[in-house]
């Protein structure tokens, strides 16, 4: 049994986000961390190997600089990594991008008892659109929004999380995942763990390693194979400061209510 976990390197928007005159993300000046909700993928994958000593190997579409961010989660716990990376998959939307990261997945190979994982989410396109789109085009069933999971055998029990509730349903592997932070605590790397990390496998997968798949040709890769087209994007401009009150006198009350009232909010 092996579990494929599909990790994405994205800008920390929690610092300052840089934006280039033409609208786009300056991701070059921008500090990057792994994708949040990847994080528990990751760490489901790890609990799973814990329990069951079955490999954990990640996979992520990115610049060469990604190498660090694999490095990371080998020295979590995971096993191998594979760095899918060539100019042609540049400027990929996410149609583009899960075309190439199911023939990452289909040239690693999913058997009998595999699982895909992948975040719910991620934090720069925010799209939720990866992970379903390569189980469509690997052909596997998918269960998204996964706060909690137990394995037996070929089964998976998930509980799933519903805008007001849970569902519980039974999966059968393989199948694809995506996770949420209810799922659990990712782990630190360990001191062993940074040690190990770099002799473990990695593999680059460029356009040569993909091209033979029938998911990848030029039509469905990079920009050119993008169907979506970003017509404009803008900074929204920055809020004026708000006005603090304290609540503690009557007088602050109805201020507050007469603005609420002039807004015709109550
Ligand atoms: C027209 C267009 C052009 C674009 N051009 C570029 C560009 O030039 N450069 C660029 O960086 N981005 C570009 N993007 C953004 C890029 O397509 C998305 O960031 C990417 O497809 C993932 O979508 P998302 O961020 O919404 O991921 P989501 O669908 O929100 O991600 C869900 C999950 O899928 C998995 N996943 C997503 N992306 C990856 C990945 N790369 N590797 C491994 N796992 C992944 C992760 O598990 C993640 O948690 C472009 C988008 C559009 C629409």
């Amino acid at each position: 049994m092996k579990i494929i976990v599909c990790v994405k390197q994205v800008p920390d928007t929690s610092g300052k986000v840089a934006v280039n005159p033409d609208g786009t993300l300056d991701r070059a000046s921008m500090q990057t961390i792994i994708n949040p909700d990847d994080l528990n993928a990751v760490e489901a994958a790890l609990q799973l190997k814990d329990e069951t000593g079955c490999e954990v190997k990640i996979v992520t579409m990115g610049p060469p600089p990604a190498e660090g961010m694999l490095r990371e989660i080998l020295a979590m716990g995971a096993d191998s990594a594979v760095l899918v990376s060539a100019r042609e998959f540049g400027g990929s939307d996410t149609y583009a991008t899960s075309q190439i990261i199911a023939a990452a997945v289909n040239r690693i190979g999913v058997e009998k008892d595999d699982i895909v994982m992948c975040g719910r989410q991620a934090i720069d396109g925010d799209t939720a659109q990866v992970g379903p789109q390569i189980a469509e085009k690997l052909h596997l069933p998918q269960v998204t929004y996964v706060a909690e999971l137990h394995k037996t055998g070929n089964d998976i029990t998930v509980k799933r999380m519903l805008e007001d509730g849970y569902m519980t349903i039974k999966v059968k592997t393989p199948c694809l995942l995506t996770c949420i932070k209810e799922l659990n605590a990712p782990r630190y790397m360990s001191v062993g763990g940074v040690f190990e990390a770099y002799s473990k496998p990695m593999d680059v997968f460029d356009y040569n390693a993909l091209k033979d798949d029938p998911l990848i040709d030029a039509t469905t890769i990079g920009l050119k194979g993008s169907p979506t087209n970003i017509l404009t994007s803008f900074t929204p401009p920055a809020k004026g400061a708000g006005v603090m009150m304290d609540g503690a006198e009557k007088a602050d009350c109805d201020k507050l209510a007469g603005m609420l009232a002039a807004k015709h909010i109550i």
